[in-house]
């Protein structure tokens, strides 16, 4: 094995937005380089995800407005982020790396922010989103999310327009959180590869498990599944620990092929008070080994030990999101 430094991560999902625009509202400044840089240096972390989040208590009337708050102040906060660049397209990527910068992708997590305005998408693409996921767990005007796994109405009118809207503009589709009806009926339409951004196998009972012929369908569409790192299991007796973790991520591979694995650990441990009294009735289980964007590199130590090849932990950590962000993005 190559030594750890020589690895790049990819983090598929890592809610900064949020604690940049709470922090910054108490006055806060430079939230990045003060309260996320070391730890993100420290993982090897070279490029991430960072969706606009809204909390549920503004959905739907206010969720635009609490959305490009959440999105002004990032970007505020990045401008005076010199280790942080936002990246538009591959070249972006490319140079961020070549500049030992960290490479933002501004994401979106919950439709709601677009109302039922496709022109409200083409907004915040123009304003900088490459990749967008329709759901957070409620239902909105696109399809279903994870409460409603038993009663799942499936992707609406709007919704597949959403979809079709997002490949003509080049913008990445997420499809975390959506529940399984709908999950289906956007693989039906999609036309490009997706991702599916922070979530578990069946190897353990987690939160958000995908089926394995889900995890087939997102590698015969020639995407990607990133594998959560917090509530990897629900039993309340076991506490879940990187061997867990790489349990999910040896089996996602064993599916779907290390092609079209990555990870998505969704670390919040920078905000879990605040998380606590906003989701009170969730349980948050940090994986013991692993709860921190600086504790990244022992995920490859053992995928490593369990007889990974350097090639496929490449394809995972970093080079499968490379891929498919040249892909659709390119030179866009
Ligand atoms: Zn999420």
């Amino acid at each position: 094995m190559r030594g750890q430094s020589s690895f790049r991560m990819v983090d598929l999902h890592a809610d900064l937005p949020l604690d940049v625009v709470r922090r910054r509202r108490n006055g806060e400044r430079q939230v990045l380089e003060t309260r996320h840089l070391q730890k993100l240096k420290k993982g090897s972390v070279s490029t991430l995800i960072a969706p606009i989040w809204v909390e549920s208590n503004y959905k739907p009337a206010k969720a635009l407005k609490r959305g490009l708050q959440i999105a002004n102040a990032f970007l505020e906060d990045l401008d005076e982020s010199p280790h942080f660049q936002l990246i538009r397209n591959h070249e972006g990527f490319v140079r961020a790396e070549r500049e030992d910068k960290i490479g933002i992708v501004l994401g979106v997590e919950g439709g709601e922010i677009v109302e039922d305005d496709l022109d409200l998408l083409r907004f915040f693409h123009r304003f900088g989103v490459r990749c967008f996921g329709l759901m957070w767990n409620q239902r909105n005007l696109m399809a279903d999310g994870y409460d409603h796994v038993q009663d799942d109405q499936g992707l609406t009118e709007f919704g597949r327009q959403v979809i079709e809207e997002l490949e003509r503009l080049h913008v990445i589709v997420d499809l975390a959180h959506m529940a399984p009806k709908s999950f289906w009926d956007v693989m039906k339409v999609a036309q490009c590869p997706l991702i599916v951004s922070h979530v578990t196998t069946t190897r353990h009972v987690g939160l958000r498990n995908m089926t394995d012929e889900q995890l087939r369908a997102v590698a015969d569409n020639g995407g990607i599944v990133g594998i959560l790192a917090v509530n990897v299991v629900k039993e309340v007796e076991t506490m879940p620990d990187l061997q867990i973790y790489c349990d999910h991520i040896e089996y996602a591979v064993k599916i779907a092929g290390p092609e079209h694995v990555g990870l998505g650990p969704d670390f919040y441990d920078y905000y879990i008070d605040d998380l606590r009294s906003l989701t009170p009735s969730e349980h948050h289980k940090f994986v013991r080994g692993l709860e921190d964007h600086s504790k990244l590199p022992d995920v490859i130590t053992e995928l490593s030990r369990r007889g990974l090849s350097d090639d496929a932990i490449h394809l995972i950590c970093h080079d499968n999101f490379e891929r498919i962000f040249k892909q659709i993005i390119g030179g866009r």
